[in-house]
C-alpha cells in the first residue's frame, strides 16, 4: 500500500498495519463475520445512506455549524480557532451519530434486541435513544462503580425505557461492562446486535465506527470551504476509545498538509499510574477482540485507567490510532485533569459554551500550542460533547457547593 494511503486502511482482515484484527473466540466469529457482510452490503447502498443521512438531519440536528471562536483566537493571539459543534447533537455528544448508523444496520439484519456497554453513560444514553426510536428493548451493560459515578445519566437510560446490567466484576467499570457484553453476545446469537460505542472491538467494528463518525470531517471539508476557501492547517480532538478524534480525522488522512494532533487524558500525570494514556503509558496487547496500545502491568495485566473525565477513563485505544501513532501521521499529546478543568472554564467565559471534560483536555493542549501557529492558519477542534453531564464534577472539583 502506498504510504499516503491512510483512507485505505484497514485491510481486508481488519488490520491497521499490525493493529486491530478478529481475537474472538470461535462461537463469536460466526456473528462477527455476519455483521462484517452485512456492513459491506450496506455500506454502499443508496437507500442506506439516504436513510441514514435522514435521521442524521432530521433526528441528530446535522449538520452541526462550525463555529470560529473570535474571542479564544483573539486571547491567545495566534492563528484562527474554529470549533466543530457536535455538543449540539441530540442527546449532547457525537456518539449518536454511530449509534443511528448501527441501530439502522441492526433493523436491516432482522435484529430484535440491543446490547451495549457503557462507562461514563454517553453511549448508553444515545443507545437507549435510538431503540426508543425504533422501539426495539435495549440491555445496557454498565460497571457498578460507573453506575454509582455516573446517576444521572443512569436515570436518563431508564427513562429512555432501557434495562441497565450490573457488572461487578473485575474493575468494576467499562473494561469489565464490554466483556459482560459480549458474553450476552454468544449466548443470545439469534435475535441480538451489540452496538459497540467507540472505535475498538474485533473488525469490523473500529472501522464501520469510524466511517459512520467520519461525516464530522466531512462536514469541516465542506464548512471551511465556504467561510475561508480552503483546507484547515491543523485538526484536535480528544481520545478516549478514538471515535470523534477519527471521525474528524478521517476525511483529511491523505491529506498530508493538514496537520492532525490527539489529546489523551493524562489524569494526575503520565509519569504516575493515575491516567488514561493508552499510547503514551501503554504497550500494544490484545482486549475486547483487538490488537492494540493497552495499559498494563509488567505481567500484562490490563490496569485501570484514569480521567477526570469518565468519557476517556478507558484502559485501550482504537487500533486505528495505535497505527496512525507508529506512522507518525498523527500526533499524540496529552493533558492533565487540571489542565481540562482550566480550560473548561476558560471556554465557559470566552465563549460562552460549557463543554464536557473530554473536549476540554484537547482545548487545554490547544491553548499550549496555539501560540507556534501565525495568524493566517486555521485550527479546527472538535467540540464532541457539552458539559451539562459534567457539573457536579466540576463543583466537587472546585469545591463548590450546588
Ligand atoms: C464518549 C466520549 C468521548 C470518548 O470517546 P471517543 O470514542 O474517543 O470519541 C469523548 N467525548 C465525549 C463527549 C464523549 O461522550
Amino acid at each position: 500500500m502506498l504510504k499516503n494511503t491512510f483512507k485505505n486502511y484497514p485491510n481486508d482482515k481488519g488490520y491497521f498495519g499490525q493493529f486491530g484484527g478478529r481475537y474472538v473466540s470461535e462461537t463469536l466469529m460466526p456473528l462477527i463475520l455476519e455483521v462484517e457482510k452485512e456492513y459491506e452490503k450496506i455500506k454502499s447502498n443508496k437507500d442506506f445512506i439516504k436513510e441514514f443521512n435522514h435521521y442524521l438531519k432530521t433526528y441528530v440536528g446535522r449538520p452541526s455549524p462550525l463555529f470560529f471562536a473570535e474571542r479564544i483566537s483573539n486571547d491567545l493571539g495566534g492563528p484562527k480557532i474554529y470549533f466543530k459543534r457536535d455538543e449540539l447533537n441530540h442527546t449532547g455528544a457525537h456518539k449518536i451519530n454511530n449509534c443511528m448508523g448501527q441501530i439502522l444496520l441492526a433493523k436491516k439484519m432482522g435484529k430484535s434486541r440491543i446490547i451495549a456497554e457503557t462507562g461514563a453513560g454517553q453511549h448508553g444514553v444515545a443507545t437507549a435513544t435510538v431503540c426508543a426510536l425504533f422501539g426495539l428493548p435495549c440491555i445496557v451493560y454498565m460497571g457498578e462503580k460507573d453506575i454509582q459515578r455516573q446517576s444521572p445519566n443512569v436515570f436518563r437510560m431508564k427513562l429512555l425505557g432501557a434495562e441497565i446490567r450490573s457488572v461487578s466484576t473485575g474493575s468494576k467499570s467499562l473494561k469489565d461492562a464490554m466483556n459482560e457484553a459480549l458474553r450476552d453476545w454468544v449466548t443470545n446469537v439469534e435475535d441480538t446486535f451489540y452496538i459497540i460505542g467507540t472505535a475498538a472491538g474485533p473488525h469490523p467494528y473500529p472501522t464501520m465506527v469510524r466511517d459512520f463518525q467520519s461525516v464530522i470531517g466531512k462536514e469541516v471539508r465542506e464548512q471551511l470551504e465556504e467561510v475561508e476557501g480552503k483546507t484547515p492547517d491543523l485538526l484536535m480532538a480528544c481520545i478516549g476509545g478514538g471515535s470523534n478524534a477519527l471521525g474528524l480525522f478521517h476525511e483529511f488522512l491523505d491529506d498530508l498538509d493538514v496537520e492532525m494532533i490527539a489529546v489523551e487524558a493524562a489524569g494526575h500525570g503520565i509519569n504516575t499510574d493515575m491516567h488514561a494514556a493508552s499510547l503514551a503509558g501503554g504497550k500494544p496487547g490484545v482486549l475486547h477482540g483487538n490488537k492494540t496500545y493497552l495499559l498494563q502491568s509488567n505481567t500484562g495485566q490490563i490496569q485501570e485507567a484514569h480521567s477526570i473525565s469518565a468519557g476517556l477513563d478507558y484502559p485501550g485505544i482504537g487500533p486505528e490510532h495505535s497505527f496512525l501513532f507508529e506512522e507518525k501521521r498523527v500526533t499524540y499529546m496529552s493533558a492533565t485533569d487540571k489542565e481540562a478543568l482550566e480550560a473548561f472554564q476558560y471556554c465557559c467565559k470566552l465563549e460562552g459554551i460549557i463543554p464536557a471534560l473530554e473536549p476540554a483536555h484537547a482545548l487545554a493542549v490547544l491553548k499550549k500550542i496555539a501560540i507556534n501557529y501565525s495568524k493566517d492558519k486555521i485550527i479546527v477542534m472538535n467540540m464532541c460533547g457539552r458539559g451539562d453531564k459534567d457539573i457536579f464534577t466540576i463543583a466537587n472539583e472546585l469545591k463548590i457547593k450546588i
